[in-house]
């Protein structure tokens, strides 16, 4: 049994833990150490489950405790080699494994890759976990631009994490001065609920069971904006899964992730 607990997405911290057979992946680690503990233990998660961190990026509401939770369980940081290097100033010393070029890594059962993206980091990338039984999972916040490269990657999986960041009219309304509109809708930025929709239309396959919208701003962005921009898309594709809104304080229950062993179960 695969299940993906949302500890928290949004501006103010991402962290999720996906468990497999009782052994976890921590997927962003964008609390304080406290703060994560705290999460994983309202999950009903010990940190002794723990096998790994894998990080999309350096910034501190993806990696704040990242270097700190890998250390104290001894257990290896998944990042890229820019994200490391950033990291590793001031950071406290730990296991790394780089991700990216190098092709995948693997962390207990779970298999880790990465894909560049375009973002205002060091060397942010997009992550993969692929499972024994063939389930494949794909994640990518903080995406300024979805290019032909992460697209390729995030194809065929079952499971999407993807970021819906902002409603382009709302970021237009805010009180975000011209510049920081520009930042976040630009090249290096986020990803709007519109072109969140439009790279699930094209991602969207028979096989694909779960898509969470992660990392709503909440200055330019709503839950059910956000869902009233989706949902609509990909039903109109068939779409029979489970859509699923990440919240700030990862108060939800956790999902289930269905792969191909559990496809063929799937209404
Ligand atoms: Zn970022
Ligand atoms: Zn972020």
């Amino acid at each position: 049994m695969t299940r993906l607990h949302v500890l928290g997405s949004g501006s103010k911290g991402n962290a999720f833990a996906l468990e497999h057979e009782g052994v976890v992946l921590l997927l962003e680690a964008g609390f304080s150490l406290r703060e994560l503990d705290r999460r994983l233990a309202r999950a009903g998660l010990d940190p002794s489950q723990v096998a790994g961190v894998a990080i999309t990026h350096e910034h501190g509401d993806h990696a704040a405790a990242a270097t700190k939770v890998a250390r104290r369980h001894a257990v290896p940081l998944c990042a890229s080699f820019g994200t490391w290097q950033a990291l590793a100033r001031g950071g406290e010393p730990c296991e790394w494994l780089a991700i990216g070029s190098r092709g995948p890594v693997e962390v207990g059962p779970f298999r880790v890759e990465a894909c560049p993206t375009s973002h205002d980091a060091a060397e942010p990338v997009a992550l993969g976990v692929r499972l024994p039984d063939g389930t494949a999972l794909g994640m990518a916040t903080d995406l300024g631009r979805p290019t032909q490269a992460v697209r390729w990657f995030l194809r065929e999986r079952h499971c999407l994490v993807l970021e819906a960041n902002h409603d382009e009219r709302l970021l237009r309304e805010s009180n975000y001065p011209a510049v920081v509109q520009e930042r976040i809708a630009g090249h290096g930025g986020h990803l709007s609920n519109e072109a969140c929709a439009v790279l699930l239309e094209e991602l969207h396959h028979p096989g694909l069971t779960t898509v969470v919208l992660a990392h709503l701003s909440q200055r330019c962005n709503a839950p059910n904006v956000a869902h009233g921009t989706v949902a609509p898309r990909l039903a109109s594709l068939g779409f029979a899964g489970e859509l699923v809104l990440a919240n700030q304080e990862g108060d939800g229950t956790p999902i289930m992730v269905r792969g191909p062993a559990q496809q063929a179960l799937f209404p």
